[in-house]
């Protein structure tokens, strides 16, 4: 095959498999007698070219999520006047926030009140505030990303307050490998964490959970975004060293 009926057939895939991803999500949300408008896709472009992106451009897809700031600020630059929405869903370190600040319209990994600061002292004030949610560690975890779900309240609070952020909801990464009973005990906690800060008189809308393997589960424990990378683009290439780094 040559190289453009090569990069025509991947094209190919990558609408039949948006057309797929949806389909899952229309199911599950009928399944529990949810609007399947209520849930969100968020495609995952992380390492993988801006071709990509635009073919899932050109498949009706808007919002993309990206872990590494640098990569998404390449990407986003190379694809600027498409009206994309680009969602920052990785590790963020201190050093990296004005470009997350310039480049993003999400944010889901919050987890120190730190990085919610700069992010609030860099976002450009004739910009929309940055969307933002608390990336909560539900698995427990002590090694992973993530507020404890004991210290989330203090953190959403702190966080509502700042200027130029407007904080939307919750995400969460369960471990990989925990089972469906276990996944879905996770996704429900978060659920309830959102529905008691909701008590608590914060306005959150958000919950950011699910993924490839089990945006199903999510999505009946109340998902609202559901953030899809292999489903949509296929297995993804390694991490190169530059997007390594950050
Ligand atoms: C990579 C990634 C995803 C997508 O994972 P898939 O299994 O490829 O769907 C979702 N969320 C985060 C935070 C990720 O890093």
């Amino acid at each position: 095959m040559n190289s453009k009926a090569k990069k025509t057939e991947g094209m190919a895939v990558i609408f039949s498999n948006l057309r797929t991803v949806h389909a899952r999500i229309d199911a599950a949300a009928r399944a529990v007698g949810r609007d399947p408008a209520s849930v969100r896709l968020l495609a995952v472009s992380k390492t993988l070219p801006a071709a990509h992106v635009r073919a899932a451009f050109e498949a009706g897809q808007r919002a993309f999520g990206e872990n590494y700031a640098q990569e998404g600020a390449e990407k986003a630059a190379a694809l600027a006047g498409l009206g994309l929405e680009w969602h920052f869903i990785g590790p963020l370190q201190s050093n990296k926030t004005q470009l997350v600040a310039d480049t993003f319209d999400w944010v889901h990994s919050i987890d120190r009140l730190k990085i919610a600061e700069r992010l609030s002292t860099r976002r450009d004030a004739a910009r929309p505030p940055l969307q933002v949610c608390l990336q909560v560690n539900i698995s427990g975890e002590t090694t992973k990303h993530g507020v404890a779900p004991e210290k989330a309240p203090a953190l959403a609070r702190a966080v509502a307050a700042l200027p130029r952020l407007h904080l939307r909801g919750l995400m969460c990464i369960p471990e990989p490998g925990e089972d469906r009973v276990l996944l879905r005990r996770r996704f429900a906690a978060l659920r309830q964490l959102r529905e008691r800060l909701t008590a608590e008189g914060l306005a959150l809308d958000t919950l950011s959970m699910g993924m490839s393997h089990d945006l199903e589960t999510a999505i009946a424990e109340g998902a609202t975004i559901v953030r899809v990378g292999t489903a949509i683009f296929g297995a993804r290439q390694k991490a190169t060293a530059s997007t390594a780094e950050n």
